[in-house]
């Protein structure tokens, strides 16, 4: 008998019929003797729905009652997948995030998870219920509802199965794994039997929202056994995270090709070039709470610099806002530009690391096809660039085709 935490996200809970076919695979495992956890996301399109109506009456919604809002679409999921269970003749429950206790800090929209209450999971568990929790949401200290970010649902799976020592958690989706690129861009993609929780990790933070970034990294410190599967399909091994590179069967230099469309480009135009000219442009920046990802300075000339950027496309106007009123005629810059029409594409894999010619390699692919790149960032098991977005699909193709990704076994 094991513990396992399952996950169903929107397109898995799309409709009647999908959750109740989501009732019988929980089913299935009940009968095995498993003890079961589901936790589930608002149905397909519920989330932007919500958000849609929140914004025709604030443009930037109150952060507080946007989550009172966004978190009712997974409350009806856990009702109906109870109920779809119970008519199975099973014994389930289900319990908001705050009715678990899964507490969270305050920070609304995208609100961390800073302990989980097992009590009434075990309890239930052991009495012989399906719990079924609703992802993407928590309870703050003063008891207010909070959210966890677009994609949170998994990390709920992720968190819960860490907290209660399962012995799996999987993530229920409408791939059957995780890809060597999105399947919608590239359809020679394949599914890779393992992927190590360091690749997981470098993936979901440049752009594959296959797995939200967080919930890797629960997985990560908690050493949660992490599998992604269909909920389309009856049976499949799906993708499973290592740990260990050495458990990782597919030796390739590069295990996947990721992107980004939600990034925006800022440049900075002849700054001093001198001691604390990156902490005058980037302090406000910080201070305003917006997050930067790529930084690129160029070698001065005639005491005279170019500053650059990327932040995300939704703080591009905010940001861009601060240099040209507070920044810039501060420090004396002649212009601040800005793009939002860039992708950030990435090469990951930890064979990079005892591999060289990996960039030279990505470089010339991208040249061969005219694609400019305009910024370049790496570490030691990926390289990413950043390129017009019209270039998207494409750069994705010929690097995927070119680091051999779709004929491997
Ligand atoms: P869910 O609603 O189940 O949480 P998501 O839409 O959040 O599902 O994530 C699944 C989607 O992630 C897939 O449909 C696919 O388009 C996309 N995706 C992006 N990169 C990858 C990848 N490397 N492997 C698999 N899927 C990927
Ligand atoms: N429903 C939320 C979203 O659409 C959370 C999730 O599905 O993981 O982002
Ligand atoms: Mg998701």
């Amino acid at each position: 008998m094991a513990l396992i935490v399952q996950k169903y996200g929107g397109t898995s809970v799309g409709n009647i019929e999908r959750i109740k076919s989501v009732a019988q695979r929980v089913a299935r495992f009940k009968a095995q003797g498993h003890q079961i956890v589901v936790v589930v996301s608002a149905m397909s399109g519920e989330t932007d729905r919500l958000i849609h109506l929140a914004k025709q009456i604030q443009a930037h919604p109150d952060p507080r009652e946007f989550d009172v809002m966004v978190s009712t679409g997974e409350q009806v999921s856990i009702a109906l997948l109870s109920m779809a269970l119970i008519d199975l003749g099973l014994k389930a429950r289900s319990y908001t995030g705050a009715q678990v206790r899964i507490l969270t800090d305050n920070a609304h929209n995208k609100a961390r998870i800073l302990n989980i209450d097992e009590t009434n999971m075990r309890n239930d568990l052991q009495a012989g219920y399906v719990v079924v929790v609703a992802g993407f949401q928590g309870v703050d200290e003063k008891g207010n509802i909070t959210t966890l970010g677009r994609g949170g649902s998994d990390t709920t799976g992720v968190a819960l199965a860490a907290a209660l020592n399962a012995d799996e958690c999987q993530i229920y989706t409408d791939v059957d794994g995780v890809y060597t690129t999105d399947p919608r861009i590239v359809p020679e993609a394949r599914r890779l039997k393992t992927i190590t929780f360091e690749e997981m990790l470098e993936m979901a933070s440049l752009g594959s929202k296959v797995l939200q970034i967080r919930s890797v990294g629960f997985a990560g410190k908690y050493k949660v056994k992490l599998r992604v599967l269909s909920s389309f399909e009856e049976a499949g091994e799906g993708t499973l995270i290592t740990f260990e590179e050495d458990e990782k069967m597919e030796q390739a230099i590069i295990s996947g090709i990721a992107f980004n469309r939600d990034e925006a480009k800022i440049t900075i135009l002849d700054v001093p070039d001198r001691p604390g000219i990156a902490y005058q442009i980037l302090g406000p920046i910080a201070e305003a709470n917006i997050d930067v990802d790529m930084i690129v300075q160029n070698v001065g000339h005639d005491g005279m610099t170019d500053f650059s950027f990327t932040v995300h496309r939704s703080d591009f106007a905010k940001a861009m806002g601060i240099l040209k009123k507070q920044v810039a005629p501060h420090i004396g810059a002649r212009e601040v530009t800005g793009d939002d029409k860039i992708t950030k594409v990435s090469a990951v894999g930890v064979g990079m690391r005892s591999h060289a010619g990996i960039a030279s390699k990505m470089f010339r692919t991208l040249a061969e096809e005219g694609i400019n790149i305009q910024m370049i960032s790496t570490s030691e098991i990926k390289i990413s660039v950043v390129i017009d977005e019209k270039y998207m699909e494409l750069a994705v193709r010929v690097l995927h085709k070119a680091f051999e990704l779709d004929h491997q076994v």
